[in-house]
């Protein structure tokens, strides 16, 4: 295969199949397809053919080390990997985070993996997509709309216009909209109090919709929704306001997992998107059940690194769902490595084996780490074309002698359905087969403070953590409030297993730094907020929006 020049070239070369030739190969029957287009589909699950013979397929988990801004490839990778198991005969498959649009227009690039690995129709993908975003999008303002309404129209419920923690969210990355006051114009125009917006993907509503299992438990959650507090501090409800019917309503079409696939013609569900810092970052509950139901192996991604991660998709969704991983692969990079072993972003491409040796202190601990739920990890070394022979052994041999099960995978490069990631393919069926173990790190009845020092002595390495007076604060009204057996998510920089960016590798000797605590009732579980959390990201200088146009056929170019 020709090296890909771009995502975007290589996803418009690709011979793309009909979405009714997927859904016959994944086992869907046509009565279950609703068309967006000829490769889009969403899937009414509940026509689905029942096969009660046929066990649930064992979930895949991709997660990575400590990555670069760039991304190690933690997408590339799980869909190669898909790939791959379909080559060898398996019946697989993949379940993925739909992408954020205001990152794209940013600087993040796409989130449908890359080179031969991708899934399609990625400038479908990547932009409006079948819509779920603007569902979640309204419902979400539809909310605040009737919060403010209500006080507005006399204020039953009581609720300080000064205590609302919802905001209203638009899928843009737009920083002028971090802080703004809304109602103002005089008495018919609203209350006038201080809002804000955040980025779709950080909404509560995206979190609930990812974690439900199905439409009565999405609207059993949208109702439990915390968005504010009354004047006498008590919590209110999206339950107390009485709208989950009609933001249930608002979703119900969104809800069904979307139908895509791979360039290699592997079924995909693509489908939700919650950040991976405020909230946990992974498809929804319902896309990976479904996979589940049709696929004997269902490779899927948790978004950062894999102290965040692999530990909220273990501590969070495989608490809400029966997901749990029986095989985690970690993706690693050897400029990552490299970086971690102190060298700068700009020398990356030079080879230097002695950088790595310092740098294999992340891996190491990431793998440790995964030992910790119960799972023997395979660490994907994702191959890119400046990797030299030299650093490939040394990492391989490496692995090696720590007895860390690792492959090199070039499915960027030559496609899953190539031969570039037969061997990573064959190490996760020999994990798949070996005995099962999985745990969670901590019982629910810790209380939240002895979670959180949990997750980071264990995962983070940390020595342990220092609440912020408001956090503590938080922490009692917690307790009192009864949602101290909620699962903690942690907020914290994807860059270093401290809660500085700067320090790389393996640090030691550190403390962990909570300012603040939210609960998201609905979603359920408690957000740790350590360092600068941004839930509205803002632009870059030079956007990625400057390189996009469309051309004379309305092709998309400039999309990575
Ligand atoms: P992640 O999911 O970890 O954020 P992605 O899979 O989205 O990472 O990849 C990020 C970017 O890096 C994509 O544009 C992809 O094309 C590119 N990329 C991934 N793997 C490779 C590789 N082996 N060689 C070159 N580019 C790669």
């Amino acid at each position: 295969l020709p090296t890909p020049t771009s995502d975007l070239e290589v996803a418009r070369n690709a011979a793309i199949q009909p979405i009714d030739d997927i859904a016959a190969k994944a086992g869907i029957p046509t009565a279950a397809l609703e068309h967006y287009g000829r490769y889009k589909a969403k899937i009414d699950t509940a026509k689905l053919l029942p096969n009660p013979g046929k066990p649930a397929g064992k979930v895949v988990l991709v997660t990575a080390m400590s990555p670069t801004p760039a991304g190690e490839g933690k997408s590339t990778c799980t869909v190669g990997l898909a790939d791959s198991l379909g080559r060898s005969g398996r019946n697989v498959m993949i379940a993925l985070r739909e992408p954020s649009l205001g990152p794209i227009l940013g600087m993040k690039g796409g989130a449908t993996g890359g080179g031969y690995s991708q899934v399609l129709p990625m400038e479908d993908i990547n932009l409006h997509f079948t819509g779920d975003f603007h569902a979640v999008t309204s419902a979400n303002n539809a909310l605040m709309a009737l919060v403010d309404n209500h006080i507005y129209q006399g204020n039953q419920l009581n609720i300080d216009p000064r205590r609302i923690t919802f905001k209203r969210v638009l899928d843009m990355n737009d920083r002028a909209l971090r802080e703004v006051v809304i109602g103002l114009g005089g008495p018919t125009q609203g209350t006038p109090r201080q809002d804000g917006f955040d980025i779709t993907v950080a909404s509560e509503i995206m979190a609930v919709f990812c974690l439900a299992s199905d439409l009565q438990d999405l609207k059993h959650r949208l109702a439990k929704i915390t968005f504010g507090y009354t004047f006498d501090r008590k919590p209110v409800t999206v339950g107390d306001l009485g709208v989950e019917g009609a933001l249930t309503l608002l979703l119900r079409d969104a809800i069904k997992p979307n139908l895509v696939q791979s360039i290699a013609g592997t079924p995909a569900l693509v489908h939700g998107g919650p950040f991976a810092n405020i909230a946990h970052g992974c498809n929804s509950v319902i896309a990976t059940s479904t996979a589940r139901q049709l696929a004997d192996i269902v490779v899927t991604e948790a978004g950062f690194g894999a102290d965040l991660g692999a530990e909220k998709f273990m501590d969070i969704k495989a608490r809400y769902a029966d997901v749990a991983p029986a095989a985690v692969v970690i993706v690693a990079t050897i400029r990552a490595l490299k970086m971690h072993g102190g060298v700068a972003k700009t020398e990356l491409q030079k080879s230097d084996p002695a950088a790595l040796e310092s740098g294999v202190a992340n891996l190491r601990r990431h793998v440790h780490n995964v030992e910790k739920f119960g799972i023997v990890p395979v660490v994907a070394i994702n191959r890119f074309a400046t990797d030299t022979e030299e650093e490939l052994d040394w990492l391989l041999a490496w692995c090696a002698a720590e007895g860390i099960e690792a492959a090199v995978a070039d499915v960027w490069g030559q496609g899953g359905g190539g031969s570039g990631g037969d061997e990573l393919a064959a190490k996760v069926l020999t994990a798949l087969a070996g005995p099962q173990s999985f745990r969670h790190l901590y019982p629910l009845e810790l209380s939240v403070e002895e979670k959180i020092r949990t997750i980071v002595q264990e995962i983070y390495g940390a020595d342990g953590v220092d609440f912020s007076v408001p956090a503590l604060r938080r922490l009692a009204e917690i307790e009192a409030n009864g949602w101290g057996g909620l699962p903690v998510c942690m907020a914290k920089t994807q860059y270093s297993f401290s809660d500085d960016p700067a320090i790389l590798g393996a640090p030691k000797g550190f403390t962990v730094h909570v300012r603040d605590l939210i609960t998201k009732t609905g979603a359920g579980f408690i957000v740790a907020l350590t360092g600068t959390v941004m839930t509205m990201p803002g632009l870059p200088k030079e956007p990625a929006a400057m390189r996009m146009d469309v051309d004379d056929e309305g092709g998309a170019v400039g999309l990575f």
